[in-house]
Protein backbone atom coordinates (compact mmCIF):
# COMPACT_ATOMS: atom_id res chain seq x y z
CA UNK A 1 0.00 0.00 0.00
CA UNK A 2 1.45 3.67 -0.69
CA UNK A 3 2.52 5.66 1.92
CA UNK A 4 1.13 9.44 1.26
CA UNK A 5 4.02 11.71 3.69
CA UNK A 6 1.84 15.12 4.95
CA UNK A 7 4.62 17.59 6.02
CA UNK A 8 2.94 18.29 9.43
CA UNK A 9 4.80 21.28 11.19
CA UNK A 10 2.00 23.64 10.52
CA UNK A 11 -1.02 24.43 8.65
CA UNK A 12 -3.79 22.27 7.44
CA UNK A 13 -2.22 19.20 7.56
CA UNK A 14 -5.32 17.26 9.20
CA UNK A 15 -7.40 18.14 6.13
CA UNK A 16 -5.06 16.38 4.15
CA UNK A 17 -4.53 13.75 5.82
CA UNK A 18 -8.39 12.58 5.98
CA UNK A 19 -8.49 13.52 2.31
CA UNK A 20 -5.90 11.00 1.93
CA UNK A 21 -7.25 7.99 3.69
CA UNK A 22 -10.81 8.35 2.83
CA UNK A 23 -9.53 7.37 -0.56
CA UNK A 24 -7.67 4.24 0.77
CA UNK A 25 -4.38 5.40 1.34
CA UNK A 26 -1.98 5.57 4.20
CA UNK A 27 -1.33 9.20 5.38
CA UNK A 28 1.95 9.41 7.49
CA UNK A 29 2.74 12.48 9.18
CA UNK A 30 5.96 13.83 8.68
CA UNK A 31 7.76 15.83 11.56
CA UNK A 32 11.38 15.09 11.74
CA UNK A 33 13.96 14.08 8.89
CA UNK A 34 13.21 10.35 9.29
CA UNK A 35 9.99 10.21 8.84
CA UNK A 36 10.91 11.11 4.90
CA UNK A 37 12.25 7.46 4.98
CA UNK A 38 9.28 5.15 4.37
CA UNK A 39 6.64 7.40 2.35
CA UNK A 40 5.99 7.12 -1.21
CA UNK A 41 4.43 10.82 -2.07
CA UNK A 42 4.77 13.57 0.13
CA UNK A 43 2.10 16.74 0.36
CA UNK A 44 3.09 20.14 1.95
CA UNK A 45 -0.05 21.71 2.74
CA UNK A 46 -1.36 25.16 3.38
CA UNK A 47 -0.81 27.21 6.46
CA UNK A 48 1.87 29.76 6.89
CA UNK A 49 5.42 29.88 4.49
CA UNK A 50 7.14 31.96 6.67
CA UNK A 51 6.33 30.05 10.06
CA UNK A 52 7.05 26.37 8.03
CA UNK A 53 10.21 27.50 6.61
CA UNK A 54 11.12 28.74 10.05
CA UNK A 55 10.24 24.78 11.85
CA UNK A 56 12.16 23.01 8.74
CA UNK A 57 14.91 24.97 9.73
CA UNK A 58 14.57 24.47 13.07
CA UNK A 59 13.84 20.61 12.90
CA UNK A 60 16.37 19.93 10.08
CA UNK A 61 14.24 19.21 7.35
CA UNK A 62 15.18 21.23 4.85
CA UNK A 63 18.32 19.37 3.20
CA UNK A 64 15.93 15.87 3.99
CA UNK A 65 13.04 17.24 1.55
CA UNK A 66 15.69 18.64 -0.88
CA UNK A 67 16.78 14.88 -0.95
CA UNK A 68 13.11 13.37 -1.35
CA UNK A 69 12.27 15.63 -3.93
CA UNK A 70 15.47 15.00 -6.19
CA UNK A 71 14.84 11.43 -5.53
CA UNK A 72 12.00 11.54 -7.99
CA UNK A 73 8.93 10.76 -5.62
CA UNK A 74 5.63 12.88 -6.00
CA UNK A 75 5.59 16.07 -4.11
CA UNK A 76 1.94 18.92 -3.55
CA UNK A 77 2.48 21.77 -2.68
CA UNK A 78 -0.86 23.31 -2.08
CA UNK A 79 -0.89 27.30 -1.41
CA UNK A 80 2.05 28.09 1.60
CA UNK A 81 3.55 24.58 0.14
CA UNK A 82 3.67 25.92 -2.62
CA UNK A 83 5.45 29.13 -1.90
CA UNK A 84 8.04 27.10 0.38
CA UNK A 85 8.91 25.25 -1.98
CA UNK A 86 9.74 28.01 -4.44
CA UNK A 87 11.12 30.31 -2.25
CA UNK A 88 12.53 28.32 0.53
CA UNK A 89 13.55 24.69 -1.22
CA UNK A 90 14.45 26.59 -4.23
CA UNK A 91 12.62 23.44 -6.39
CA UNK A 92 10.13 24.77 -8.30
CA UNK A 93 11.35 27.39 -11.03
CA UNK A 94 8.73 30.18 -10.84
CA UNK A 95 8.46 34.02 -8.77
CA UNK A 96 5.45 33.64 -6.61
CA UNK A 97 3.96 36.41 -4.61
CA UNK A 98 2.43 35.94 -1.31
CA UNK A 99 -0.54 37.30 -0.30
CA UNK A 100 -0.87 39.04 -3.41
CA UNK A 101 -4.74 39.29 -3.52
CA UNK A 102 -4.73 42.51 -0.89
CA UNK A 103 -6.92 42.60 2.29
CA UNK A 104 -10.40 43.38 -0.02
CA UNK A 105 -10.66 39.84 -1.34
CA UNK A 106 -8.74 37.94 -0.04
CA UNK A 107 -10.71 35.03 0.29
CA UNK A 108 -13.27 33.26 -1.62
CA UNK A 109 -14.31 30.36 -2.78
CA UNK A 110 -14.78 29.78 -6.90
CA UNK A 111 -15.03 26.96 -9.70
CA UNK A 112 -11.69 26.00 -11.57
CA UNK A 113 -11.16 24.18 -14.82
CA UNK A 114 -8.21 21.99 -15.21
CA UNK A 115 -8.81 19.62 -18.13
CA UNK A 116 -5.88 17.26 -16.86
CA UNK A 117 -7.31 16.68 -13.83
CA UNK A 118 -10.88 16.57 -13.96
CA UNK A 119 -13.38 17.00 -17.13
CA UNK A 120 -15.72 19.29 -15.24
CA UNK A 121 -14.95 22.31 -13.13
CA UNK A 122 -14.55 21.81 -9.74
CA UNK A 123 -14.63 23.52 -6.55
CA UNK A 124 -11.75 25.27 -4.83
CA UNK A 125 -10.82 27.69 -1.96
CA UNK A 126 -8.44 30.80 -2.17
CA UNK A 127 -7.02 31.69 1.38
CA UNK A 128 -5.27 34.87 1.10
CA UNK A 129 -3.46 32.82 -1.56
CA UNK A 130 -0.03 33.89 -3.25
CA UNK A 131 0.12 34.74 -7.10
CA UNK A 132 2.48 32.95 -9.71
CA UNK A 133 3.65 35.71 -11.51
CA UNK A 134 5.91 33.69 -14.02
CA UNK A 135 7.43 30.52 -14.59
CA UNK A 136 10.82 29.33 -15.71
CA UNK A 137 11.51 26.11 -17.62
CA UNK A 138 9.83 23.71 -17.84
CA UNK A 139 6.84 24.50 -15.99
CA UNK A 140 3.53 23.64 -17.58
CA UNK A 141 0.36 25.34 -16.59
CA UNK A 142 -2.65 22.76 -15.62
CA UNK A 143 -5.07 25.19 -14.65
CA UNK A 144 -5.41 29.09 -14.59
CA UNK A 145 -7.64 31.81 -13.52
CA UNK A 146 -8.70 35.52 -13.56
CA UNK A 147 -8.45 37.58 -10.67
CA UNK A 148 -9.69 40.82 -11.93
CA UNK A 149 -8.40 41.10 -15.11
CA UNK A 150 -5.09 39.39 -14.93
CA UNK A 151 -4.46 35.87 -15.27
CA UNK A 152 -2.62 34.02 -13.22
CA UNK A 153 -1.61 30.01 -13.09
CA UNK A 154 -3.00 28.53 -10.00
CA UNK A 155 -2.06 24.67 -10.89
CA UNK A 156 1.16 23.68 -12.02
CA UNK A 157 3.36 21.11 -13.15
CA UNK A 158 7.40 20.79 -12.82
CA UNK A 159 9.01 17.72 -13.30
CA UNK A 160 7.88 15.47 -9.77
CA UNK A 161 6.32 18.52 -8.57
CA UNK A 162 3.00 19.42 -8.43
CA UNK A 163 1.84 22.49 -6.77
CA UNK A 164 -1.51 24.86 -6.47
CA UNK A 165 -2.31 28.61 -4.98
CA UNK A 166 -6.06 26.99 -3.82
CA UNK A 167 -7.23 24.71 -1.63
CA UNK A 168 -9.27 21.83 -2.52
CA UNK A 169 -8.84 19.17 0.55
CA UNK A 170 -12.02 20.22 2.66
CA UNK A 171 -13.88 18.61 -0.16
CA UNK A 172 -14.22 14.50 0.30
CA UNK A 173 -14.23 14.11 -3.57
CA UNK A 174 -11.96 17.09 -4.69
CA UNK A 175 -10.28 15.60 -8.19
CA UNK A 176 -6.73 16.74 -7.35
CA UNK A 177 -6.29 14.78 -4.00
CA UNK A 178 -6.98 11.64 -6.66
CA UNK A 179 -5.48 13.12 -9.44
CA UNK A 180 -1.98 13.67 -6.73
CA UNK A 181 -2.62 10.46 -5.47
CA UNK A 182 -3.60 7.77 -8.91
CA UNK A 183 -2.03 10.15 -11.49
CA UNK A 184 1.10 12.02 -10.44
N1 LIG B 1 -0.71 33.65 3.07
C1 LIG B 1 -0.01 32.43 3.33
C2 LIG B 1 1.51 32.59 3.15
O1 LIG B 1 1.96 33.56 2.70
C3 LIG B 1 -0.51 31.31 2.45
C4 LIG B 1 -1.97 31.05 2.74
C5 LIG B 1 -2.40 29.62 2.63
O2 LIG B 1 -1.61 28.69 2.67
N2 LIG B 1 -3.69 29.44 2.53
O3 LIG B 1 2.23 31.73 3.46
Amino acid sequence: MKVVGILALQGDFLEHSDAVEKLGFKAKEVKLPQDLEHIDKLIIPGGESTTIGLLAEKYKLVGPLKKFISSGRSVWGTCAGLIFLANHLEKLPIEVRRNALGSQKNSFETYISAPDISDKPFRVLFIRPPRILKTRRKVEVLADYKFGNAVSPVAVKYKNILATTFHSELDADNPITKYFLLKF
